[in-house]
Parts: structure tokens; sequence; C-alpha cells
């Protein structure tokens, strides 16, 4: 399952509640993006 992060006030939205309407329910964006599950954490050397 994919979850998506609203670019303008940072909401997480699942990718299901975008099926419907692609905007944002909290903030009306239509900007999204796709956090990584994964965070790589890079240490400084
Ligand atoms: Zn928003």
């Amino acid at each position: 399952m994919a979850i998506y992060k609203c670019f303008n006030c940072g909401r997480q939205i699942s990718h299901k509640s975008l099926e419907k309407r692609f905007v944002c329910p909290t903030c009306g964006s239509k900007i999204f993006y796709k956090p990584r599950k994964h965070i790589t954490k890079v240490k400084a050397v």
C-alpha cells in the first residue's frame, strides 16, 4: 500500500483516498510526494 504526503501541509494520505479525489482533504493542495519507507542514514565521515 502506498502512502503519499501532501507537499503543502505534510498530511499523510493513502493512495485509496487519492483515487477518488486527487486533493488533500486538509488544505486542498494537489501536490503530493511519496516518502520513502526506508530512510537511508548517511554517516558523516
Ligand atoms: Zn495538505
